[in-house]
């Protein structure tokens, strides 16, 4: 069975695609078998996975409004070596659309229970909003993960973001859990990020992962090239860091790299 992780955080531009992409990429470097949900109409992960967005058909979109399925929306992340449900900016208007149909929490969680059993992990990269393409992916989550600036507002909107997830479990899925905060963007050399840092970890502890993902450029340049940064710069510290973090993710679960090895 699929580990579904929701990769969410209702600020614009924290780094939740980014994250997304390099984990989708580091997993599957790790022998881990990886579905990418773009749920985002901005269809960053679409393009960051090298998919061109534009001509994609069908979409998350098509298969939010049962129009598609999973199984047949699938395109594959060549170099990413995972596979990918696109999205563009289509889906902006399916929210709106999707609002009278019945059971329209659940319809990714029926879309992705199709496929369970193909993957070990399903990776869900939400917008920058908590509206039901994001309730969407919470029902269908196992565990969110949220990435966060080390910055002094970081913990504005957390609290936002923690109700709707407490919501969702009341309402729609008793089993989600926050799993964890991923500290993004980190410059080590400022103070500030240090000391942020430094609190998060003591205050949220075990939900906070130990691996630090650093600012890096090649991180950013990458998704101009269609590619993962894990692939388009594999000795930067940006790409290093995401492989560690697969490997702390895969820890975390009890999924080593040495049992891939032997299934
Ligand atoms: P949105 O809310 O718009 O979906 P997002 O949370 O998905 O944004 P990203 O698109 O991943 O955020 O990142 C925002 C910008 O920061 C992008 O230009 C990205 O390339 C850059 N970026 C992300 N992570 C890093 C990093 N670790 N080092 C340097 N640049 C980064
Ligand atoms: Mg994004």
């Amino acid at each position: 069975m699929a580990r579904i992780l929701a990769i969410a955080n209702q600020k614009g531009g924290v780094g939740k695609t980014t994250t997304a992409v390099n984990l989708a990429c580091a997993l599957a470097q790790e022998g881990r078998r990886v579905l990418l949900v773009d749920l985002d109409p901005q269809g960053n992960a679409t393009m960051g996975a090298g998919v061109e967005k534009r001509t994609a058909m069908p979409t998350a979109y098509q298969v939010l409004l049962e129009e598609a399925d999973i199984p047949a929306s699938r395109l594959r992340s060549q170099r990413g070596g995972f596979d990918v449900i696109p999205s563009n900016r289509e889906l902006a208007g399916g929210e709106v659309e999707m609002v009278d149909m019945e059971s329209r929490e659940y319809r990714l969680k029926t879309e992705l229970a199709k496929v369970a059993e193909e993957y070990d992990f399903v990776l869900i990269d939400c917008a920058p909003t908590l509206n039901l393409l994001t309730v969407n992916a919470f029902t269908a989550a196992d565990a969110v993960l949220i990435p966060m600036q080390c910055e002094y507002y970081a913990l504005e909107g957390l609290t936002d973001l923690v109700a709707t997830i407490k919501k969702v479990k009341v309402r729609l899925n008793p089993n989600i859990e926050i799993d964890g905060l991923l500290r993004v963007m980190y410059d080590p050399r400022s103070t500030l990020a240090q000391q942020v840092a430094m609190e998060l970890k003591s205050h949220f502890g075990d939900k906070v992962f130990d691996t630090v993902i650093p600012r890096n450029v090649r991180l950013a340049e990458a998704p101009s090239h269609g590619l993962p940064g894990v692939v388009y710069d594999p000795a930067s510290k940006g790409a290093q860091a995401y492989l560690e973090l697969a490997r702390e993710v895969l820890q975390r679960y009890g999924m080593t790299a040495a049992s891939a090895a032997a299934n």
